[in-house]
């Protein structure tokens, strides 16, 4: 819509029964359906942990955590809300409990509430209204808000009652609920439960929250007297209960998996919003690449957290994006660096075709990624390594090539003799003061590619600089510049915070002349890739690694031009 018929949608998204049934994921894909009718979509998440922010969680416990290009430490869920929509998030897009507490609490400590009792309802509920309405504006749409965690969680209530409120205020015409709940096989019996899903839909009845649409996570499709059963008992219309089986291939065919039960006229009807075809022809293509790939690729992510599932996200995302680019499947090894510090480590790395270090923190396993780097460096494997894989590959240049012995990070070794990693200047004081919630360089930063021949440049399409995201505390020692670049690093990203001083600019992209492709940068381009548009750093790692498997000149040729959507 140019100019929006009647008010801003809502749309809010709840979970039953169980978490991990991909919320995100159908939150996305709901966003998608709708940017594909043309209409203009904000999304956020709520989340009622009481972290001011998930910066300072444990992955292993909460997954990567996301960033945005405005700096906020995010729920991985908005890497999938910017995966599908093709839209930036924004700080406005992630709330949490621990956010909505401090504001109150500091109101209160600042005398706004005027002497009056400060108390959850109204003082906290008016709190997460202010940040639902913050997505407003004159040219948005639709708001799609997904609460996080599941109904009847204790922490979870004074956001629903929020929504509960918030229908009320803004009339319920305009807003509507979606219940994501999942609906077990009883293999010994053979049969499909409902009953998990009608308890979770009573919990929201309880708090005055009539589900419109009930999205049902199962194994198996549900048939005709499943969904007559859950229409009936969770006074949800018949066509509102939606099958979401579990997907063969890939998340990317959950909006195919909505439009075909007409996600796209339900939704308009029910918030009365104008008919509008859903132009699916670019997802459809791509997903089409996804499914009928030609050869594979091994990748091997060389990490801490291999276990969980989520702890590189989008680090995953982006190598699964740019294989698809080249009609590949990408095979991620993941490695537990610690492990690489084993006398096994070859046999670990054995038939890769090529090697990731993504971002991390902390000592442990950080000296398996430096034999994982010296491995990709010495036989040519392709390397990209991601802000600590970048500071990583520095350090095992400077032992291995430069001679430096223990070189290091300050981060890992406090009394290095060559400290080639080193806490950034305004990080000192955080660092000193153990001030961890949101103090680190965070957010978008233009990186410089100053040497038009270099790789960084070429696989960047030859711009003469870029925009990519930071997490980090400690940056490249500029001392040790001028010893690197004599031996053959070259330095082909900075950034230049000042024109005048350019001995202050900061490394932002590191690769070797001599390699087929050595390439690591201080940003996280995992957080700017999308499958319609694959970030350029992988997909020159792909094909790089397609090239070295096939052992042949021609590389990846087959690389295919994806629309944009
Ligand atoms: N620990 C390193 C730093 O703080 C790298 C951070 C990261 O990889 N995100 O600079």
């Amino acid at each position: 819509m140019t100019k929006r018929d009647g008010p801003t949608r809502h749309i809010f998204i709840t979970g039953g029964v169980v978490s991990s049934l991909g919320k995100g994921i159908a939150t996305a894909s709901i966003g998608r359906i709708l940017v594909n009718m043309g209409f203009s979509v904000r999304i956020q998440k709520l989340d009622p942990y009481l972290n001011v922010d998930p910066g300072t969680m444990n992955p292993f416990q909460h997954g990567e955590v996301y960033v945005t290009d405005d700096g906020a430490e995010t729920d991985l869920d908005l890497g999938h809300y910017e995966r599908f929509l093709g839209t930036p998030c924004s700080k406005l897009s992630t709330v949490t409990s621990g956010r909505i507490y401090q504001t109150v609490l500091n109101n209160e400590r600042a005398g706004k509430y005027n002497g009056g009792t400060v108390q959850v309802i109204p003082h906290v509920t008016d709190e997460i209204k202010k940040h639902i309405r913050a997505l407003h504006a004159p040219d948005v749409d639709v708001v799609i808000s997904e609460i996080g965690g599941t109904v009847g969680d204790i922490e979870g209530l004074p956001f629903m009652e929020a929504v509960r409120q918030f229908r009320h205020e803004a009339g319920r015409e305009y807003c509507c609920c979606i219940h994501l709940a999942y609906i077990p096989y009883i293999k010994a019996a053979g049969e499909i439960k409902t009953k998990p899903a009608q308890h979770s839909v009573q919990k929201l009845r309880e708090i005055g929250i009539i589900p419109d649409f009930l999205l049902c996570r199962a194994e198996k499709a549900l048939g005709k007297s499943v969904k007559d059963k859950l229409a009936l008992f969770c006074n949800v219309d018949l066509n509102n209960v939606i099958d979401l089986v579990d997907v063969p291939t890939s998340i990317y065919e959950v909006p195919q998996v909505l439009m075909r039960q007409g996600m796209d006229e339900l939704l308009a009807n029910r918030l009365r919003l104008p008919k509008r075809t859903c132009d699916m022809h670019a997802w459809d293509l791509m997903v089409g690449h996804i499914k009928k790939p030609k050869d594979t690729v091994r990748i091997a992510l060389v990490g801490k957290y291999i276990d969980h599932q989520d702890a590189y996200k989008s680090v995953t995302e982006s190598i699964d994006h740019a294989a698809y680019a080249h009609l590949l499947k990408a095979e991620i090894v993941r490695l537990e660096s610690e492990s690489l510090e084993s006398d096994d480590w070859k046999k670990q790395l054995e038939g890769v075709d090529g090697i990731l270090v993504p971002g991390g923190f902390g000592k442990r396993g950080f000296e398996g990624k430096l034999r994982a780097i010296r491995y990709a460096r010495e036989t040519g494997i392709p390397y990209l390594g991601l802000c600590l894989g970048m500071q990583a590959a520095t350090i095992e240049f400077a032992r291995n090539v430069l001679g430096l012995e223990r070189a290091n990070s300050t981060e890992m070794d406090e009394k290095t003799p060559h400290p080639i990693i080193v806490p950034m200047e305004a990080q000192k004081e955080f660092i000193n003061a153990g001030i961890l919630g949101g103090t680190m360089r965070l957010g978008a930063y233009t990186c410089t590619l100053p040497k038009k021949t270099s790789k960084a440049a070429k696989v960047y399409g030859g711009v003469d600089s870029v925009s990519e995201r930071h997490r980090h505390r400690y940056e490249f020692n500029n001392a040790y510049r001028a010893q690197f670049e004599a031996a053959g690093l070259v330095f082909s990203g900075v950034y230049i915070p000042d024109a005048a001083k350019p001995e202050q600019s900061l490394v932002e992209i590191i690769e070797l002349k001599d390699h087929p492709f050595f390439m690591a940068t201080q940003a996280h381009p995992e957080f700017k890739s999308s499958p319609v548009k694959p970030h350029p750093l992988f997909r020159g790692f792909l094909g790089a690694a397609y090239k070295r498997k096939r052992g042949d000149a021609a590389g990846s040729k087959s690389e295919v031009g994806l629309p944009p959507v």
